[in-house]
């Protein structure tokens, strides 16, 4: 697994029964909807050319596919101040959100995972710091907000994962992210977890996000239901909310773009 980076974060091809939909030699647009863009902060065209918007109802001037709309507007909600805020990244997305918040606030950093690379350490090509979720180098309350997008489905040890992110959040800071909760009102299910040894086990047939034909797909390790939040309370003591937006005119319509806010307590 190279990281979950932006392959990972910018998945077109999330689920392969879609792909197969997708038809790459049309321009035909499915859908199409005058709106205000959240990341971009004016009037756009919000469009589609397939009928799974949570992949391709992209915004005509940054590209921002409903999720990271989502995740935009919930951070910027409930932290108006975020440009003066420091804010953590892990596995950040070449569009949408991510390049906005690193564009804006002077506090912005990101990290990938590199198995190759030392945690801590940067990556020599890329330019990006190496951090393990479930093993963070970072001191004790470096962040007012740490964000993920598409990453916790993907973590072996996501409890740790959750552990950590707490322990390196400043108090009243905040881990604003997004999962597919797929799952919905059942429970979270394990997909594959982590032996001993390191070898992967799967409890169900491997499930993979990312372009299919990249070999750097990551794997999925977890299918999350909304019982996500009393699980991040229960592991990290932060309080969870899930927030759910459909509103076209901000071009937030898809399945699976919950938006999952932790707090960590003032
Ligand atoms: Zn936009």
């Amino acid at each position: 697994m190279r990281s979950l980076n932006t392959a990972l974060a910018c998945g077109q091809y999330w689920f392969k029964r879609k792909l197969a939909s997708f038809d790459t030699g049309s321009k035909r647009k499915v859908f199409q909807h005058r709106g205000y863009c959240p990341i971009c902060e004016k009037a756009v065209t919000f469009h589609a050319d397939d009928a799974w918007f949570r992949d391709h109802l992209v915004c005509s001037d940054c590209s921002s596919i409903p999720r990271e709309r989502a995740l935009f507007k919930v951070l910027a909600d409930y932290f108006p101040n975020y440009r003066d805020l420091a804010i953590h990244e892990s596995s950040p997305c070449g569009r949408g959100a991510s390049v906005k918040l690193n564009a804006l606030c002077k506090g912005y950093s990101a990290s990938q995972y590199y198995p190759d690379v030392a945690p801590g350490e940067v990556h020599p090509q890329s330019g990006y710091r190496c951090e393990n979720l479930e093993e963070l180098t970072f001191p004790d309350n470096s962040f007012d907000l740490f964000v993920t997008q598409d990453v916790m489905e993907h973590i072996f040890d996501s409890g740790k994962a959750f552990q950590e992110i707490a322990r390196v959040l400043r108090p009243g800071g905040a881990h604003i992210f997004t999962a597919p909760l797929i799952n919905k009102v059942k429970k979270s299910e394990c997909w594959a977890s982590r032996a001993e040894n390191g070898s992967v086990v799967y409890h169900h047939p491997a499930e993979y996000h990312g372009n299919p034909i990249d070999e750097n797909r990551a794997l999925v390790t977890m299918h999350w239901g909304y019982d996500i939040a009393s699980f991040i309370t229960r592991v990290a003591g932060m309080p969870t909310v899930i927030v759910m937006i459909d509103d076209i005119d901000k071009g937030i319509r898809a399945e699976y773009i919950d938006v999952i806010a932790s707090f960590k307590a003032e």
